[in-house]
């Protein structure tokens, strides 16, 4: 009987950074249901709405399932063949240099490892950059100045076990909607546990804040270095933490005292009440648990990676780092950006997280790869990458599950960018998106609930993500075809797995190879697994150090950072406003970000009809004030736009805006409606050290049709 084939199977979510673990239950090749894993460490069994609906999203409509070439169906030899030669000829002409790959958070670790490492050890360029970079690359850059690596000390619990939570750029109820739940029964539980939102907008994240603050867009610089300089004005400093375990404390207060010295300077940079500022302050220098997590707020910015520093100099200030509950928290957006860091997924990195400003970590990758041509400076960032596939420095670029002409800035320009291109290749599981209509080769690409292997989440636990449906139509597991390729091209003695498990094994034995506790991040203990044993890995964090008798839930507990010194670096910010100012033609700020019930460019999301349920249509959120200066009813069609592009949508008049400001929300694009892809109308304005476009603020103006 068809009950008597029924299964369950645990995975993952393939949403957001949260990283929930989902029990699927299975029957006659289709997913029945699904409900929280009890035993997953991010979810302890809760789900959100989006994960909830997951059965609803896995039928074949609009999949992509047939290799194509020029719009015809071709055969996988035919395609492969394709891209190889293409690939193959244009390095041969124009050099490594002149191919690039760009990935995504989507894809999984092992899918990851090997595109980076066909790119970065054979065809020998640095060209791999990801969707990651729109996302996080703040945070990473951050990380890797203060602590000498890309590392999130904490973890989830620390957010339950913390007495002042302070959520910044972050509508966590909407954006990681199960760390909310967590937040939430925290707060049941502790009603003295404090939550401070600080969001120019009221969003659904303040119904749990004891203080709200609703800085001036972009003015995070401000609040951070102010509260560094009241910190130290009222003995609030953690002098022996200071001396003991960090470095540049004094051109860090100086910087921070010459721009914010006093509460009052700060409130008025920030366009905020001085004495909801001071009290956030105040509380800050009295607790001794803080955890600050941040998010795309923070690092969406033309100077996201000063705001992620001044964050982190007040827990160093303080001494707030390492300890339960004591933490500042970056929380990735995607489900696998943190595993794509693990395998060096960004241009500015290699593999392991080795980068290379060391050259013993390029000797070392190339002779665990036994790379014939290993890459030997950074490759281009995501926008620099595009701006070169523009201008026909990149002749041959290869998108893999993900959909640049929405989401990238300046979309429009992307879209000219990949139609002036000699090669286009894009494998995805959905047929039609905005870059499958760009692309000479499509591949189909097997989804979620088709292909296995791990994702990392934001508090580092890796976990597994299962196959339990079969390959729909023709298509294939990503490391499949990037392997393919990589054999076509001459590289089968670097390429020989069969199955992920063998890839994840290798990518663990790099992890380790010559480490000796030199670099922390080291999961050798992973490569040990079987490939029985790698099939039922439960959730792990890392570190996993093979032979270890344990391994740390949080960093840095010993006051022992991984700089040469061994001290965290305290950076001098100077605050920055955002880039782009607004003028007399273009008055108002437009931000962007994500809604509760869609994910991405909804090409899974709206398949699940009670999604749709929550908001159907894209929309901009505007203020009362600004309604009523430009004569706008709620529900009203209006124009947005400026020198960039123009979208059409609905108003939304809501009190939660703030005037001189919009609201946008990132999901919809061409697929659904040609007149709403947001990041037409974003700049390609970056952060100068992590490539991070600000698209949190772009200045537009807006009419009534
Ligand atoms: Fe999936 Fe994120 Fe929702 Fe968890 S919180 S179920 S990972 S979308």
């Amino acid at each position: 009987s068809a009950s008597s084939q029924a299964c369950q199977v645990n995975t993952t979510c393939p949403y957001c950074g949260v990283g929930c673990g989902v029990s699927a239950e299975v029957t006659d090749n289709r997913l029945i249901a699904v409900s929280g894993d009890k035993h997953h460490p991010a979810n302890q069994g809760r789900l959100c709405v989006k994960g909830s609906a997951l059965h609803e999203t896995t039928d074949l409509q609009g999949r992509l399932l047939q290799p194509q070439i020029d719009g015809q169906p071709v055969s996988w030899d035919q395609a492969i063949d394709k891209v190889a030669r293409g690939f193959q000829e244009t390095i041969a002409q124009y050099g490594p240099d002149s191919v690039a790959f760009y990935l995504s958070g989507q894809i999984l670790t092992e899918d990851y490892y090997v595109a980076n490492k066909l790119m970065k050890g054979f065809i020998g360029s640095a060209n791999v950059d990801t969707n990651s970079r729109l996302c996080m690359s703040s945070a990473v850059a951050a990380h890797k100045r203060a602590f000498g690596a890309d590392l999130v000390p904490g973890c989830y619990e620390d957010l339950e076990l913390t007495d002042l939570l302070i959520l910044v750029g972050s509508n966590t109820a909407w954006a990681h909607p199960v760390v909310y739940q967590r937040i939430v029964a925290a707060k049941k539980a502790r009603p003295q546990m404090k939550i401070v939102v600080i969001d120019p907008r009221q969003t659904a994240t303040c119904d749990i804040a004891d203080l709200h603050l609703p800085l001036k867009h972009g003015s995070d610089g401000y609040l951070f270095t102010g509260l560094l300089s009241y910190l130290a004005v009222n003995e609030a400093l953690d002098s022996s933490f200071i001396n003991q375990h960090t470095e540049g404390f004094d051109n860090a207060l100086q910087a921070a005292s010459q721009f914010t010295g006093s509460v009052a300077e700060a409130a008025r940079l920030c366009g905020l009440d001085e004495t909801d500022l001071e009290t956030l302050y105040r509380w800050y220098s009295e607790t001794e648990k803080v955890v600050t997590l941040f998010s795309q707020g923070i690092n969406q910015s033309s100077s996201g990676v000063d705001k992620g520093n001044a964050i982190i100099n007040c827990h160093l200030a303080t001494g707030k780092i390492g300890k339960p509950g004591a933490a500042p928290f970056s929380i990735t957006g995607q489900p696998n950006a943190m595993g794509g860091r693990e395998v060096g997924g960004l241009a500015n990195q290699l593999a392991a997280h080795m980068d290379f400003s060391d050259p013993a970590n390029i000797e070392r990758v190339k002779a665990f790869w036994q790379a014939p041509h290993i890459a030997r400076k950074e490759g281009l960032k995501a926008v620099d990458m595009f701006q070169a596939v523009h201008d026909g420095r990149i002749k041959a670029i290869w998108i893999m599950g993900t959909n640049p002409v929405a989401s990238m800035p300046d979309a429009d320009f992307i879209r000219d960018a990949l139609q002036r291109c000699e090669l286009v290749v894009v494998s995805d599981c959905v047929e039609k998106t905005d870059t499958t209509a760009c692309a000479d080769v499509l591949l189909p690409a097997t989804g979620w609930a088709e292909k296995d292997g791990t994702v990392t989440n934001s508090e580092r636990v890796i976990s597994r993500q299962k196959g339990f449906l079969k390959p729909a139509g023709n298509s294939r597991h990503d490391w499949q075809i990037i392997c393919s390729v990589a054999q076509a091209m001459g590289y089968a003695e670097g390429f020989p797995f069969s199955s992920p498990g063998e890839i994840f094994i290798e990518h663990a034995a790099l992890s380790g190879f010559e480490n000796n506790g030199k670099r922390f991040f080291d999961i050798s203990a992973l490569a040990e697994l079987s490939e029985r044993q790698y099939n039922e890995m439960t959730p792990v964090r890392w570190p996993q150090v093979k032979g270890a008798k344990t391994n740390p839930v949080r960093f840095f507990s010993d006051g022992k950072f991984n700089t040469p010194s061994g001290r965290a670096r305290m950076l001098p910010v100077e605050p920055k406003a955002p880039l782009n100012q607004t003028s007399s033609h273009y008055p108002l700020v437009l931000n962007t970000g994500r809604i509760r019930d869609q994910w991405h460019t909804m090409t899974r999301t709206s398949k699940a009809i009670r999604l749709l349920n929550h908001i159907d249509q894209p929309f901009v959120d505007l203020s009362p004030v600004d309604a009523l200066q430009y004569g706008i009813s709620d529900s009203d069609l209006i124009e947005i736009s400026n020198s960039l592009g123009r979208c059409v949508v609905r108003a939304k008049v809501t009190d939660g805006q703030p005037a001189g400001s919009l609201f946008m929300p990132i999901h919809w694009t061409a697929q659904f409606t040609s007149r709403a892809r947001v990041d037409s109308l974003i700049a390609s304005v970056c952060d100068p050290i992590a490539g991070q476009p600000e698209s949190k603020h772009a200045p537009v103006t807006m009419r009534k049709l």
